[in-house]
């Protein structure tokens, strides 16, 4: 019945192809536009599904899924979440229905609030069929003959071109280059990169979605802040003059105009105050140390030690915090940095949910200063905790070398 329902409706749309405001989550036409728009998303979701990427962590993929589907609705059983250990603030969704959340997301994402409002942005795409109607203006303004193929490839030739048009998101994609597959990132960026308006009408409808499924409102504009905070932040003048960006392609940056138009927004909007922090902290908190790892590969410090500082506000997973905030540190190597880690690796230390290296990297810091008992009585604190730890044979050898004042 389902079934002859929607063949119904899938007709009815069929009849007016030049309306992109047709029933979202009906599969269309293969001959259309719009049906090889889904043949890409077809197969960059089958790439998704094979990456060595996707996070495969049934809680924490329960948790996305359910936040996703307060926020979707109808749309619930149309949508298909995949999580991505990626060190960006990602999200994305295609005409299919098919959507990622990167990792770099959910760190950044303060409470469940905050995750709700982007997929709720996410859904809202989908909902209002952006990717056909931005297919369409750019096939239509760009390239007159430029024709959809089913190609990825093909489709990643168009986004390489387009990403190097906006200033400083080449040079994003250049550093994404080497952390992940590129013929599958550029075919997702071309059916994500949708226009000024678009953005905004989905920052819109995702807060309205996000508000009415019992979120507080302000989470919008918190996280909009975050973002423009982290951008500051940055080691480099490039990023921190090239604008706030909401994903890794976005065409626009992040302005106070937007963030105006959300806190405009949010006053005729229901207020439960439920930020859900507890639950979203508790759901990453098994991927704190494996992101913020990830994280660091970016190199770009600045910006991990304001993500690290604003993680840290609740004065919870300390041990953890502290020590990649001793990390960033230690990598950056500027002025004052190895005093600023071995501060850091001190305070970590205090925690019982301190990463072991800890006291190997006090261990190295205080041997570099010279401090040989207290390089000394870091490393036998590391071997007593990691005895079987792979490099404990390392730190037993730099030990032995103290210990016979080498
Ligand atoms: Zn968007």
């Amino acid at each position: 019945m389902r079934t002859l329902i929607l063949a119904a409706v899938a007709s009815l749309v069929l009849c007016a192809p030049a309306q992109a405001q047709r029933l979202a989550g009906v599969r269309p036409d293969v001959a259309s536009d719009e049906g090889g728009l889904w043949a890409v998303s077809d197969k960059t979701e089958g790439s998704a599904r094979q990456s060595a990427e996707l996070d495969r962590d049934p809680a924490l993929n329960a948790y996305v899924r359910d936040v996703a589907c307060k926020v979707a609705r109808d749309h619930c059983a149309d949508i298909r979440v995949y999580v991505m250990d990626r060190p960006f603030f990602n999200a994305t969704m295609a005409p299919n229905g098919y959507t990622e959340v990167w990792s770099g997301t959910l760190l950044r994402a303060a409470d469940e609030a905050q995750l709700a409002f982007v997929l709720g942005h996410e859904v809202s795409h989908f909902d209002r069929n952006h990717s056909l109607l931005s297919w369409r203006r750019k096939k239509s303004t760009s390239n007159a003959m430029m024709v959809l193929s089913a190609g990825v490839a093909v489709v990643g030739v168009a986004a390489a071109s387009s990403a190097t048009t906006y200033d400083g998101a080449s040079s994003i994609l250049d550093a994404t280059r080497s952390l992940i597959d590129v013929v599958y990132l550029t075919g997702m960026a071309s059916l994500f990169a949708y226009g000024r308006e678009n953005e905004s009408e989905a920052d819109r409808l995702g807060l309205d979605r996000a508000a009415h499924a019992g979120y507080a409102p302000s989470a919008g504009t918190e996280l909009w802040r975050a973002q423009m905070g982290e951008t500051q932040a940055s080691d480099f003048k490039r990023v921190r003059t090239s604008g706030t960006r909401t994903n890794i392609f976005a065409s626009h940056p992040l302005d106070a105009e937007r963030i105006a138009a959300l806190q405009e927004n949010l006053k005729s909007l229901p207020n439960t105050g439920e930020t859900g922090r507890a639950r979203h902290r508790a759901a990453i908190r098994p991927h704190l140390a494996t992101w913020l790892r990830d994280d660091l590969r970016r190199r770009d410090f600045g910006q991990t030690l304001h993500l690290i500082g604003r993680l840290a506000a609740d004065g919870e997973d300390l041990g953890v915090l502290n020590f990649y905030r001793g990390e960033a540190h230690r990598q950056r190597r500027g002025e004052g940095d190895l005093t600023s880690a071995r501060d850091a690796y001190l305070a970590a230390a205090a925690y019982p949910d301190a990463p072991v290296a800890v006291w190997r990297e006090l261990g190295d810091l205080r041997r570099k200063a010279s401090d040989a008992a207290g390089a000394k009585a870091a490393y036998e604190t590391y071997l007593a905790k990691a005895s079987t730890a792979e490099d404990a044979w390392i730190v037993q050898d730099s030990l032995n070398s103290l210990t016979s004042g080498k």
